[in-house]
């Protein structure tokens, strides 16, 4: 028997990157995972490469898909771990940003995550065991020139993180962060096409602007950010809540 065997794992966001790396690792704990997305063509597709992994459409931005999603995945038992994993990122001048650029960002990255999670609160408030990871970012701990949306919304995850934890901890329910700097996903590679357009610099270039940041000197693999979460969803890490761990190489 494998450490999650007999657990359900819903991973918002999990058909790329770092949430379908977070579905492979529960599932290979013995999870049974429910990964959710907006686009249900690449969720199936990711699905399949997963052992009894389902795929359920969301869009955390809505309530009513919210209630729909986790409805459908309640269906075959309740939900006792949570990676809220779902969140976009943008770069510009704070000075050009729009209130609405501002509150597209924390639509997904701080409310999303706030729905998703009193979705399956009450059930795992009374549950012998349950645990939620929220992915949120070296961003949520320090600030950054030119993603201040981002970086206040990251600060938010990390804020509520610890909060919950502590309004929760007469429960088995924990509730921890984790907070890579950059990895390579989709993001990334948005944000190295965007400092191309935006300087004229070179892949090469663009990419060093942001290996920088890691005193390693390079970008961070999914793989080792869903190591963290799945040491944080097993059983014996009970006494670990309200964290904010760091898969930075070392930045803090
Ligand atoms: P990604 O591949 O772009 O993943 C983002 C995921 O969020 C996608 O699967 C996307 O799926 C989903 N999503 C976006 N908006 C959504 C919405 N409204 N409703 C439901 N799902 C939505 O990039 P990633 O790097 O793996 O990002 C995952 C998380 O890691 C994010 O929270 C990000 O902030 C965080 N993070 C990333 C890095 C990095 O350097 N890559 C560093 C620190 C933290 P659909 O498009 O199908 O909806």
């Amino acid at each position: 028997m494998s450490k999650l065997t007999g657990h359900r794992a819903v991973i918002t966001g999990g058909g790329t990157g770092i949430g379908l790396a977070c579905a492979k690792a529960l599932a290979a704990d013995g999870a049974r995972v429910i990964i959710m997305g907006r686009n249900l063509d690449r969720l199936e597709a990711a699905a399949s490469t997963i052992t009894g992994a389902e795929a359920i459409r969301i869009d955390v931005t809505d309530a009513d898909s919210v209630d729909d999603a986790f409805a459908a995945a309640k269906a075959g038992g309740e939900i006792d771990i949570l990676v809220n994993n779902a969140g976009i990122a943008a770069a510009g001048a704070f000075h050009r940003t729009s209130i609405e650029e501002w509150q597209r960002i924390q639509a997904v990255n701080v409310e999303g995550l706030v729905r998703c999670t009193q979705a399956v609160i009450g059930s795992m408030m009374k549950a012998d065991y349950a645990r939620v990871v929220n992915i949120a970012s070296i961003a949520g701990l320090r600030g950054g020139a030119y993603i201040a949306p981002y970086v206040a919304s990251k600060h938010a995850v990390v804020g509520l993180t610890k909060s919950l934890s502590l309004e929760y901890a007469h429960t088995n329910a924990t509730f921890n962060a984790v907070c890579p700097g950059y990895v390579e996903t989709a993001i990334v590679d948005n944000s190295i096409a965007n400092i191309m357009a935006k300087t004229g610099r070179s892949r090469e270039d663009a990419l060093a602007e942001l290996t920088k940041n890691n005193p390693q000197g390079r970008l961070i693999q999914s793989e080792e950010v869903a190591e963290a979460v799945s040491f944080l969803c097993s059983p014996l890490s009970g006494s670990v809540s309200g964290q904010a761990i760091t898969i930075s190489g070392g930045a803090i």
